[in-house]
C-alpha cells in the first residue's frame, strides 16, 4: 500500500536543537495528529493486552503524556518519575547519567507496592541512562518492570541493548539513525 500512513512520517526533526549537530526528533506533531497519536498508544500497548499491570510508570515530560494514555489503555494506575525536587510526598532519588553529565530523578516512595507488575513509558530512548535510572528505582521499590515501551529509537546510541542487558524487556515503535 503505497499510501499508508506510518508512525515515522509524522515525527517532526529540528536540526541543532537544543545544541548545535543535535537532530531532536519532535514527537509534538505525532501527539497533534489523531490518527497517529491513538495508532502509538495502540502499538505500545498491543503485546501487553490481557497481561496482567498494575501501574504505568512514565518519565517526565513526555513520557507523561503516553504513558498516562497507555495506562489507560491497560486499566492500571499511573506513576509519575519527576526531576528531582517536583514531588510533594516522601520519595525515592537515583543520579543518572546523560550524555553530557548527569541529574536526579525521583518517584514517591510509596508509589507502587512491592511484587507489582510495572511498564515504563518514554518517548524515546537514546543512551538509556535515563530509562536505566528510571529501572533502578522501580526495582528498589520492589517492583517487576515487566517492560519497558518507547516510540523511538536511537540504536546507534545503544540504551536499547543496554536495558535489555539489564533484563528489561524493551519495545520500540520505530528507529533513526
Ligand atoms: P537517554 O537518557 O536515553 O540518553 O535520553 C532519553 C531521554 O532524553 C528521554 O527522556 C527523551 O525524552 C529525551 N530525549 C533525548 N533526545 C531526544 C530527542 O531527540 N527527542 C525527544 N523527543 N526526546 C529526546
Amino acid at each position: 500500500k503505497p499510501n499508508a500512513r506510518v508512525l515515522k512520517d509524522v515525527i517532526r526533526t529540528i536540526p541543532d536543537y537544543p545544541k548545535p549537530g543535535i537532530m531532536f526528533r519532535d514527537i509534538t506533531t505525532l501527539l497533534g495528529d489523531a490518527w497517529a497519536f491513538r495508532r502509538a498508544v495502540d502499538e505500545l500497548v498491543q503485546p501487553y493486552a490481557g497481561a496482567k499491570v498494575d501501574k504505568v510508570a512514565g518519565i517526565e515530560a513526555r513520557g507523561f503524556i503516553l504513558g498516562g494514555a497507555v495506562a489507560h489503555q491497560l486499566s492500571a494506575g499511573f506513576v509519575p518519575i519527576r526531576k528531582k525536587g517536583k514531588l510533594p510526598h516522601e520519595t525515592v532519588r537515583v543520579s543518572y547519567l546523560l550524555e553530557y553529565g548527569e541529574d536526579e530523578m525521583e518517584m514517591h516512595a510509596d508509589a507502587l507496592v512491592k511484587g507489582e507488575r510495572v511498564i515504563l513509558v518514554d518517548d524515546l530512548i537514546a543512551t538509556g541512562g535515563t530509562a536505566l535510572g528510571a529501572v533502578e528505582l522501580l526495582r528498589r521499590l520492589g517492583a517487576e518492570v515487566v517492560a519497558a515501551c518507547f516510540v523511538i529509537d536511537l540504536p546507534d546510541l545503544g540504551g536499547a541493548e543496554k536495558l535489555r542487558a539489564a533484563g528489561v524487556d524493551v519495545r520500540t515503535l520505530l528507529a533513526f539513525e
